[in-house]
């Protein structure tokens, strides 16, 4: 089975990343911070496995969240062991990844639709960690 490879960057084009494989799971985010960070109403992000993640450029963090330093765009949260990659730096729109769940749904600005595809929780959500 060929493996699909997604590719991705920031708006300036100083930094790129590159996914192998399907993500382990999509989530939406209405949360405080998300929607500080990027300056949006949610986010939408796609967690892969760490080792299915590559980087080039200079990335800077900021609790926890990675961008780029000349244009500001942010592009990936790293952990030890996952990837959580922001969709919208990816080079294919639409990704035509679909969210699995939802978090923060008491933030959600009233004017967007419940998912219905998509598990809703009130606050965060953590995976059960193998
Ligand atoms: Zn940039
Ligand atoms: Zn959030």
């Amino acid at each position: 089975m060929d493996e699909q490879v997604r590719t991705g960057g920031c708006l300036c084009g100083a930094a790129s990343i590159r996914l192998k494989g399907q993500p382990t799971r999509v989530g939406i985010c209405h949360c405080h911070d998300c929607r500080r960070t990027s300056g949006s109403a949610f986010v939408c992000f796609a967690v892969w496995p760490r080792s299915s993640y590559e980087d080039t450029g200079n990335l800077h963090t900021f609790a926890g969240r990675s961008f780029c330093p000349t244009c500001g765009s942010r592009l990936v949260s790293l952990r030890e062991d996952e990837a959580e990659v922001m969709i919208g730096s990816l080079d294919q729109a639409p990704s035509n990844l679909i969210p699995d769940y939802e978090l923060w749904i008491g933030r959600r600005e009233p004017w967007l639709l419940n998912l219905e595809l998509a598990v809703q929780f009130e606050h965060d959500w953590e995976p059960r960690k193998n």
